[in-house]
């Protein structure tokens, strides 16, 4: 099939861009990388009367330290991502995570925010984000607005951007020294959608975690906090028996949904053994 015709704009300011939106309403879409949408329109699966695209935008553009929080632009690609010294310094979990995002050519074009923006429960970035306790900074008609990534993911491919917002950068907090953090998936294929993921992070002290943060995804309608597991963990001497504790919590607490190809069951006990792996290896 062929996309349906649409008129195509490419704004030179964030305020043009933010005009455009506005004027053509719900008919218009963003469009950044492409390597979702493009597969969309052309199985008409969206029907865009316009096509705003924002590649030239430079406020969006980059990856910068300021003070203590890192601020990652929505254009960023998970390319940049990959290779960035910043993010191995500072958010080394999405450099963990970023080869596991579909092949080189795709990462090559796909965008930081429009991974979030799009809000699929399979992919990395906005687990990621979850875990790195992320703010999103998005413009919209009123100006700009932060929402914390807790409140951001809604629903299935259901973000709390609203037709008219622009999602422009994100703000990570910088970790301190004691931050351990593990990345899992598991994937029929190496770049294949995960079956079943983990980003995890914690404050570390000898055997002990606290602030875990332990999101899974592709396993629910968005990506899932394990909010009893990590209260079970906190503070606690980590050993055998706390491990095999918090696996059976887990596999409880998450509630999975099955994919056309894997059932609920096998989901189920993947994030056990995700979270065991995971625990694991922060400990070491
Ligand atoms: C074969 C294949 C395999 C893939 N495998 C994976 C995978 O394993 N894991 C994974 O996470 N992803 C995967 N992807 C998706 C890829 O990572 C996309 O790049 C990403 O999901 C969307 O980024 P994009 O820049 O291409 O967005 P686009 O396709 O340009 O846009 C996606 C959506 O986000 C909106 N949008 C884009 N930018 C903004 C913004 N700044 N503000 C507001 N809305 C915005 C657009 O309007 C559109 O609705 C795969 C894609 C392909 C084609």
């Amino acid at each position: 099939m062929k996309a349906a015709a649409f008129d195509y704009v490419k704004p030179a300011s964030l305020t043009e861009a933010l005009r455009l939106l506005a004027e053509a309403g719900e008919e218009a879409r963003l469009i950044a990388g492409g390597q979702t949408l493009l597969a969309t329109l052309n199985m008409r699966l969206s029907e865009p009367s316009v096509l705003i695209d924002i590649t030239n935008l430079s406020e969006l553009k980059g990856i910068q330290l300021n003070g203590k929080q890192l601020r990652i632009g929505a254009l960023v690609t998970h390319t940049e991502i990959e290779e960035s010294d910043l993010i191995t310094k500072h958010a080394p979990l999405l450099k963990a995570a970023a080869p596991h995002i579909a092949h080189r050519a795709i990462r090559n074009l796909g965008t930081w925010g429009g991974s979030l923006a799009y809000g699929d429960p399979a992919a990395e970035w906005p687990a990621c984000s979850l875990a790195l306790n992320a703010t999103m900074i998005i413009h919209g008609p009123a100006g700009e607005r932060k929402i914390a990534a807790k409140d951001f993911f809604v629903d299935l491919y259901t973000t709390s951007l609203e037709p008219d917002d622009i999602l422009v950068a994100t703000e990570i907090p910088v970790p301190d020294s004691s931050q351990v953090f593990c990345f899992q998936e598991l994937a029929r294929r190496h770049g294949d959608y995960a079956v079943a993921g983990l980003a995890a992070v914690a404050q570390k002290q000898g055997a002990v975690l606290t602030q875990c943060q332990l999101i899974f995804f592709s396993v629910g309608a968005t990506p899932l906090t394990a909010v009893k597991t990590q209260a079970l963990i906190d503070g606690k001497k980590l050993n055998e028996q706390l491990i095999a504790d918090a696996v059976k919590v887990v596999r409880e607490e998450i509630e999975v949904i099955a994919d056309l190809t894997n059932s609920a069951e096998a989901k189920q006990h993947l994030v056990g053994v995700l979270l065991e792996r995971a625990l694991k290896q922060m400990i070491v």
